[in-house]
C-alpha cells in the first residue's frame, strides 16, 4: 500500500464520517430499502405516479403509497405499515420488515404461510360476565354481540368442514391469560378475537382488523417519532407476522365485502391476546356500537349474520391458502 493511497483512503474515511454526520438522525437508524427495487422484485414496475403518492401496479395488483406515511392502499384495501415509507429524491424506502412481512406477504402469501397450520381455528368472544365490553346504549352490550358473531361463524366453519374451538361460549368472566391458555390448550392454528368499537367521537363507523406491529414498531395508536428505542420486545405474536398480515388481509376483505361498512384499515396494536399467541393471530373490531347508524344494524339478525358471513369467508380463504401451500403435519382429532 503507497502513501497516495494511503491519504487518499483516509480522506475517503472522513469524508464518510462527515457525510453521516450530516445526514438527519432518522436516516442512520432506519436502514431502509430502496421501494422501487422492493416493489420490482413483487413484479411491479416503476410507478406511475410520483408526486405525494406512489402508485405501482402489476397484471394483477396494485398498490399506493403516501409520501411519509404509514398509510398504504394494498388492492383497495387499506393497510397501515410499521414504519412511514420515507420519500427521498427519485426513489421513496421502506422498512425491510414491511418489505417482507407486509407487502410480501400480502402479495405473496404462499411464502408466509409455509410453517403454518390449518387443522383448528379457535375463536375468541371479546369480554363476557362481569366485563361487558362496550355499550350501545339500551342494554345493549358488547359481550352478547361478540358472543352472537363467534356462534354464527362457528357454525358455518363447521358447515364447512373445519375444526372451531370457542375461548368462552357463554356468557362468563375470563381474564385474557385465560383465553390464551385455553388457545394453546386446544392447539390454536388460527386464533380470531371478535370485539366491537366504540368512539367519543359518534360520528366515525366502520370495521379494523387487528395484528401486533413488528418488534421495536409502534402501534397504529402511537407516534412514531418514539420507535426504535424502547420497544424492541419480540412477542410470541412476532413468530407469525407474515401470516398475521395474509390472515389479515383475508379478513378486512370479508368483513367489508359482506357488510358494506367503512374500511378502517388493517391496524396493528399489542393487545395482550394477539401478541400472546403461538399462531397466526389477529383481531376484529366488527363496527361502532357509539355509532347510531351502526348500532341499529348490529342490532339486527340479519346484520350480523353477514358480519359472521364475511369472517367466515376470511377463515376459509385463510385455511385453504395455507392448506395448498404446504404439507401440514399431521394433527389427532
Ligand atoms: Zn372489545
Amino acid at each position: 500500500m503507497n502513501k497516495t493511497f494511503k491519504m487518499t483512503s483516509w480522506v475517503l474515511w472522513l469524508a464518510g464520517v462527515l457525510a453521516c454526520l450530516a445526514v438527519p438522525a432518522q436516516a442512520i437508524v432506519f436502514r431502509g430499502l430502496g421501494l422501487n427495487e422492493v416493489m420490482a422484485s413483487y413484479g411491479f414496475g416503476m410507478p406511475s405516479e410520483y408526486g405525494k403518492s406512489a402508485v405501482y401496479r402489476s397484471r394483477s395488483a396494485t398498490v399506493i403509497f403516501e409520501a411519509d406515511s404509514r398509510r398504504i392502499v394494498v388492492n383497495g384495501l387499506s393497510v397501515y405499515l410499521n414504519r412511514s415509507v420515507l420519500k427521498g429524491a427519485g426513489n421513496w424506502v421502506i422498512s425491510p420488515v414491511d418489505a417482507v412481512d407486509t407487502i410480501g406477504a400480502m402479495l405473496l402469501p404462499s411464502r408466509a404461510l409455509r410453517k403454518e397450520s390449518y387443522a383448528l381455528v379457535v375463536l375468541d368472544p371479546g369480554h363476557g360476565g362481569a366485563d361487558p365490553g362496550a355499550n350501545g346504549g339500551a342494554s345493549r352490550e358488547e359481550k352478547q354481540y361478540t358472543l352472537d358473531i363467534a356462534k354464527r361463524v362457528r357454525a358455518r366453519l363447521r358447515d364447512n368442514g373445519i375444526r372451531v374451538m370457542m375461548t368462552r361460549d357463554r356468557d362468563q368472566t375470563m381474564s385474557l391469560d385465560e383465553r390464551c391458555w385455553r388457545s394453546d390448550k386446544f392447539g390454536a392454528d388460527v386464533f380470531l378475537s371478535i370485539h366491537f368499537n366504540a368512539s367519543r367521537d359518534r360520528l366515525i363507523s366502520g370495521v379494523e382488523t387487528y395484528i401486533v406491529p413488528a418488534p421495536g414498531y409502534p402501534t397504529t395508536a402511537e407516534a412514531e417519532r418514539h420507535v426504535v428505542a424502547s420497544r424492541t420486545r419480540n412477542c410470541p405474536g412476532n413468530k407469525h407476522d407474515g401470516a398475521n398480515s395474509v390472515l389479515a388481509q383475508y379478513l378486512q376483505k370479508g368483513l367489508l365485502s359482506h357488510t358494506g361498512s367503512m374500511d378502517r384499515g388493517i391496524r396493528r396494536a399489542r393487545f395482550y391476546v394477539i401478541r400472546n399467541a403461538n399462531c397466526p393471530a389477529s383481531l376484529v373490531e366488527c363496527g361502532f356500537l357509539s355509532n347510531s347508524r351502526e348500532m341499529s344494524k348490529i342490532a339486527e339478525a340479519a346484520y350480523r349474520d353477514r358480519v359472521a358471513e364475511g369472517i367466515t369467508r376470511g377463515l376459509l380463504t385463510y385455511l385453504s391458502r395455507v392448506r395448498t401451500q404446504h404439507l401440514p403435519p399431521v394433527k389427532s382429532m
